[in-house]
């Protein structure tokens, strides 16, 4: 019995240095950070993916960290890839609104937004732009709500799956416009955007990361921004928001955060966290963002237990406007 019992205690005392060991080392120098973004390559989350694993190789010391786009079901194939990873800091999520959202619209979503994930801090705010394929006959919001209610059922919106910010934002436009779109889902915006520009979809709603290149190069129409006040960037100051053309308390931002899988040992998250905060607060990152109309988080948001708190209550705040607008995805 007594060797048993000693047996089993060296294995608990051998398990738990381990764990320790681990942590002190993380990063260890031969092992690669992996932030999965669950969206295609090319599209607003990847951005700031690339941004922020560019910001925070420094303060891991040197680590490398990589993105890798594991694309679909409107970002929760992403997340379950992250939710069933190994929980020892090498394998991270940024996601969006997404984390809110698909409690409510994915009807059997593999795993729990609460409870299968650590929450290592928020990012950044993103406003969203409403913008149109380059033959859209509408140069400004008024002519463009003139040509939706011409055309209605004849109209194509492009978005990145159900569940994405994207959808999201076409199924407020369509609520607060009383129609309705073909949705056309992609693996993400980025894709999106190729067809807009080519004029095989007319229209989408998508974050100013993703969209400001494109506006500023005229390649696509913009229409209005989607936040409570109008942008300071270049691009987008002359851009109504919504409500001033008419869509009163329609207002989407789109908030990015950091996640790791359930169980992964506090060190590691503080040390991950510690390296976030490091990375928000690089000069060159705060001017990629703010070049591209997002902003940086600075507020209390940073820290995981508010983090968690923040996406609890955007749970809580989406559940009924999702619900109202009887859309889901299985
Ligand atoms: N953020 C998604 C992407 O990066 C787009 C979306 O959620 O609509 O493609």
């Amino acid at each position: 019995m007594t060797k048993t019992i000693k047996s089993a205690v060296s294995l608990v005392v051998l398990a738990a240095a381990s764990l320790g060991a681990h942590a002190a080392d993380f990063p260890a120098r031969d092992k690669v950070i992996t932030i999965v973004v669950p969206f295609a390559a090319g599209g607003p989350t990847d951005r700031v993916a690339r941004d922020l694993a560019e910001a925070m190789r420094k303060p891991l010391g040197g680590a490398t960290v990589v993105v890798d786009n594991a694309a679909g079901a409107g970002g929760s194939i992403g997340a379950n890839k992250v939710a069933r990873a190994a929980p020892d800091g090498y394998t991270l999520l940024l996601h969006h609104v997404g984390m809110a959202t698909m409690p409510t619209l994915v009807r059997n979503i593999p795993f729990k937004v609460e409870s299968d994930f650590e929450y290592l801090g928020m990012i950044n705010d993103v406003p969203m732009t409403l913008i149109g394929k380059p033959a859209l006959p509408a140069s400004n919001y008024r002519e463009l709500a003139g040509w939706v209610n011409q055309n209605k059922g004849k109209i194509n919106l492009g978005n990145a799956g159900v569940g994405s910010a994207s959808h999201l934002c076409g199924l407020l436009f369509q609520t607060a416009l009383k129609t309705d779109m073909t949705a056309v889902p992609y693996k993400g915006t980025g894709p999106a955007m190729t067809d807009l520009i080519g004029g095989q979809i007319d229209l989408m709603c998508d974050q100013t990361t993703n969209t400001t290149s494109q506006i500023e190069a005229r390649k696509v129409k913009a229409y209005a921004v989607t936040t409570a006040k109008r942008l300071s960037t270049a691009a987008l100051k002359d851009l109504p928001t919504l409500q001033e053309a008419g869509l009163k308390d329609f207002q989407v931002t789109i908030w990015h955060g950091l996640y790791a899988p359930k169980g992964t040992p506090a060190d590691v998250q503080k040390k991950l966290n510690d390296a976030m905060k490091v990375a928000l607060r690089d000069p060159e990152f705060i001017k990629k963002q703010e070049g591209l109309g997002a902003v940086v988080v600075t507020d209390k948001r940073m820290e995981p237990a508010e983090h968690k708190k923040f996406v609890q209550s955007e749970i809580a705040k989406w559940s009924p406007i999702i619900k109202a607008a009887g859309v889901y995805a299985d």
